[in-house]
């Protein structure tokens, strides 16, 4: 007789695979998709109920759909959290949290390696209605600290940082944020729940960009915030007014994605420390930046508090960005775009890409050098990848 009551004992693994899925009548075995933008009702008394929210139940997909639910369902789980909605890509993730949480006059701190999109949303949009955002360097705590003021009542960070791979305390930024009556929320987006639960850790919101790792292999667009009842109640709210809903499509797609998300993250992992050394070790690159490498100033943090170092990294190559550029257009098989978190690898130069609307200052603040390239390492053969970055990085040392 199948029995998932005992979901409250599996692990992550086995969450992955079986959480969120409610069989229908028709005692389906994978999850089915529902593509309906309605639904019916047996009765006008029963409309009557599922519209005024008296009786549980369909109504509008822009509202809640079952695929989308048995995603939120399995994903909830997987982080650990109490419920979760999902959005149609990262950044109304982002919008939808910021718009139920905050109000004009309302402040942000924010890590200052963030998301190119999420820097533009909180300056550009979110500061024509007078919420202000303060930026500081991510593992800096007495930083943080110090950009509170009795108006904050949000800090964000993602962590590890992109493309340098910088780690924030997560206990320690939600204890700080718990002090000063702030949410915390996390963009988890580059390790995933397979790798690190800021829940856990004490976060209260987690926020993803379904696009990367969730799937996984480049197929859709989407996002998800996950935490309590009550703030989820707020975030669904907007989600159902405002409209960034979740296709039924993608959801499926999420949620199949997310039955190999253990397996994924683990071999991306051991791909991306393999390459990291090898990078380190190379004479034409003067500088690997990945947590997983020993030296690296947040390792010990790094191996506490997260299952892996995940698989973006960055490395800088003599000669700055002529010698960067070479090193990319020498590549066959490698992907080059600003995308990440997908079985195949990809090769970008951020300062001219993702960070190229940045001024030279911000840039430098940020860590963003001309020579630095930034590898999100897939699942080919770890040989190919390595045989592709080489005989770029081998041209540079012959002249
Ligand atoms: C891609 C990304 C986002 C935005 O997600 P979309 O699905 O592209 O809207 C947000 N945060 C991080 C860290 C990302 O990599």
């Amino acid at each position: 007789m199948h029995d998932d009551s005992q979901q409250d004992a599996w692990s992550l693994e086995t969450l992955a695979i079986r959480a969120g899925h409610e069989r229908t009548f028709e005692q389906e075995h994978a999850e089915p998709i529902f593509p309906t933008s309605s639904f019916v009702y047996g009765s006008a008394a029963e409309a009557a109920r599922k519209f005024g929210g008296h009786e549980a139940g369909n109504v509008y997909s822009r509202f809640t759909n079952p695929t989308v639910h048995t995603f939120e369902r399995r994903l909830a789980a997987l982080e650990g959290g109490e419920r979760c909605v999902a959005t149609s890509s990262g950044m109304s993730a982002i919008l939808s949290t910021v718009l139920a949480l905050l109000s004009s006059g309302d402040e942000i701190v924010a890590s200052r390696s963030l998301f190119g999109s999420t820097v533009s949303l909180f300056d550009k949009y979110f500061g024509k209605f007078g919420i202000t955002t303060r930026y500081v360097e991510l593992s800096d705590l007495a930083a943080w600290e110090a950009a509170i003021t009795p108006k904050t009542r949000l800090l964000f960070a993602e962590t590890p940082s992109n493309p340098l791979s910088e780690v924030a305390d997560i206990a320690a930024l939600s204890a700080l944020a718990k002090r000063h009556e702030a949410w915390l929320a996390i963009d988890n987006c580059f390790l995933t729940p397979a790798l690190q639960q800021p829940i856990a850790l004490g976060a209260d919101l987690v926020i993803h960009s379904a696009t990367k790792y969730l799937d996984g292999q480049g197929r859709a667009v989407g996002g998800a915030v996950v935490g309590k009842h009550d703030v989820l109640e707020e975030v669904f709210g907007v989600v159902r007014t405002c409209g960034p809903c979740m296709s039924p499509f993608n959801a499926w797609i999420f949620t199949k994605g997310l039955e190999t998300l253990s397996l994924r993250m683990k071999a991306h992992c051991e791909q991306a420390l393999t390459l990291a050394r090898w990078l380190d070790a190379h004479p034409a690159v003067t500088k690997v930046f990945y947590s997983g490498l020993e030296d690296h100033p947040q390792h010990d943090l790094a191996k506490k508090q997260q299952e892996g170092f995940g698989a973006v990294l960055g490395f800088e190559v003599i000669f700055g960005q002529e010698a960067a550029w070479k090193v990319i257009d020498a590549t066959r098989m490698l992907s080059i775009t600003g995308n990440l978190g997908d079985v195949k690898t990809t090769i970008t130069h951020p300062a001219t890409t993702t960070h190229g609307r940045l001024s030279d200052e911000q840039r430098a603040a940020a860590g963003i050098t001309p020579g630095l390239v930034r590898v999100a390492v897939g699942l080919e053969s770890q040989r190919d990848i390595q045989h592709d970055l080489a005989r770029g990085l081998d041209a540079l040392l012959q002249g």
